[in-house]
């Protein structure tokens, strides 16, 4: 786990038992998933995973499965369908190292720029399932769950009852603001709600720190908050620039990252149906760019 919130640093699972094993997503980077996987060699041999479940298809969660070549790939048709719209490591890097001075081009060179994909390849899903899948590993019930659309296109949770744990992906960000690439904010908040109802005690995050059942809630209740909040500015009107700032200002509070905002601003507002609401990656990129700087 990276105790850090900045762009990129995500969370990886290993769920070991009796010779098999399973991983929750790999790293952003070869370098990151090598640094990973070694720490995994420490309670396992690395033939003895069967199995990575891509909780989305957000490289900094998917850019390292080309280093399991053995391994069932696993995520939900919602998540495989959305694969093809996400931004590569080529186009990344282009990106991140353009010389362009534009706000979005800056923010994404600020924030991606010290990433090396060399020698990514982009692997996809081996396996999908919809609604909850049981996969055992040794004497391990592993429970998937398709919690639909929230942060991604399709997100997925990986449940151990027994040890009343979950990997929740980017359906849980701890310390930083969530950033909703879905356009629906309603979805996340339903997440939180799918992710309660396991009764699991202990929530790893696709960014940041566990978190417990009171850190979900808040969560929860801030994304709720930010939801009643741009509803009432889309009823009256507000553009939705205007309303991503006046949400910045009212609900930003400690987390980092508060410039996601827009993007739960923007996702609320196509939800109210205002019309022409921008929904592409890129628009999210300088919607926060906006707010950032
Ligand atoms: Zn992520």
């Amino acid at each position: 786990m990276h105790d850090r919130t900045d762009w990129g640093y995500s969370n990886s699972g290993l769920i070991a038992s009796r010779g098999q094993a399973l991983l929750v997503d790999t790293q952003f980077t070869l370098g990151a998933t090598r640094e990973f996987l070694a720490a995994v060699e420490e309670t396992c041999p690395l033939d003895a995973i069967g199995v990575v479940v891509s909780t989305h298809q957000n490289g900094d969660h998917t850019w390292g499965h080309q280093l399991l070549p053995q391994a069932e790939i696993i995520t939900s048709v919602a998540s495989a369908a959305s694969s093809c719209h996400e931004m590569g490591p080529d186009q990344l890097t282009l990106l991140a190292r353009s010389a362009a001075t534009d706000n979005a081009s800056a923010y994404v060179a600020e924030h991606f720029g010290h990433f090396d994909f060399t020698g990514v390849t982009v692997v996809t899903s081996t396996r999908t399932f919809e609604g909850r899948e049981e996969v055992k590993v040794g004497d391990t019930v592993v429970e998937l769950i398709d919690l639909g659309a929230g942060h991604s296109a399709g997100d997925v949770a990986v449940h151990v009852p027994d040890e009343r744990v979950v990997f929740t992906g980017d359906a849980l960000f701890s310390g930083a603001h969530m950033v909703v690439w879905s356009g629906s904010l309603s979805g996340c908040i339903q997440a939180c709600q799918m992710l309660l109802d396991t009764e699991a005690d202990v929530f790893v995050p696709g960014h940041g720190r566990q978190l417990d059942r009171a850190g979900v809630i808040a969560i929860q209740d801030q994304l709720s908050d930010v939801a009643d909040a741009a509803g009432a500015y889309a009823r009256r009107g507000v553009p939705l620039s205007d309303a991503a700032r006046l949400i910045k200002a009212s609900h930003a509070g400690t987390w980092a990252h508060p410039e996601r905002l827009f993007t739960q601003t923007a996702a609320a507002y196509a939800e109210s149906g205002v019309p022409g609401v921008p929904s592409s990656t890129w628009a999210m990129v300088e919607g926060m760019a906006s707010l950032a700087f």
